[in-house]
């Protein structure tokens, strides 16, 4: 069986992947669990760039293929922020309610509140880029902070349903999620790896 090094020190997150890959036949773990523990500094300008550069690094320690994700909320009024910095916006130690809070407040009055989660996943070798991949999911910001499921900026970002990420539940989520689509990409791509 091929095991894949989820460039991630979030086991949440390795898990999420492993549930959804049954049927690839692939072993996922960690970087620390595979004995890597390095801090890789997150300089890119892009979703790419970050999980190519996560990636890359991880994949100096290791014969064995990696995979690095790199994601965020992009709003379409304000530029597209705060896009890669979703996690810094206002600084690491301002809550969500307040980064979301200060975001509906900067959208007073536009008329459009489009917005959406994306998340670039990258698989390398050997330093060698195998792909690099970006999977989204479409919504809206809407006026009010709605629901206490899910994490970060889900309870304000609203899909077609009429229901905030923050109302429907994980296992809900994890089917339509910019996460979910970025696997199913790189799965569909790059199964001739391990079939
Ligand atoms: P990372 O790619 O895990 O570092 O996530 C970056 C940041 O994007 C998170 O800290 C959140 O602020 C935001 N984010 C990414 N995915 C989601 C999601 O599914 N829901 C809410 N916020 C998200």
């Amino acid at each position: 069986m091929t095991t894949i090094i989820f460039a991630t020190t979030n086991e949440h997150k390795v898990k999420e992947l492993q549930d959804k890959i049954k049927d690839w036949n692939v072993n996922i773990i960690s970087m620390l669990e595979a004995g890597i523990d390095i801090d890789i500094e997150e300089t890119g300008t892009t979703f790419e760039e970050n999980a190519r550069l996560k990636a890359k690094a991880v994949s100096k320690y290791t014969d064995q293929i990696v995979l690095a994700d790199d994601s965020g909320l992009e709003v379409d009024a304000i530029n597209k922020e705060p896009g890669i910095y979703s996690a810094r916006y206002l600084g690491d130690a301002t809550s969500y309610e307040d980064k979301m809070n200060d975001i509906i407040r900067r959208l007073k009055g536009a008329a459009n509140r489009s917005a959406r989660f994306v998340c670039a996943m990258a698989m390398y070798q050997n330093e060698k880029e195998l792909c690099c991949v970006r999977g989204t999911i479409e919504g809206y910001i809407g006026d009010t902070i709605k629901g206490a499921e899910g994490f970060g900026y889900d309870p304000f970002f609203y899909i077609e349903n009429g229901k905030s990420l923050g109302e429907i539940s994980l296992e809900e989520k994890n089917k339509i999620s910019h996460r979910a689509n970025a696997i199913k990409i790189i799965g569909d791509r790059y199964k001739q790896l391990w079939h």
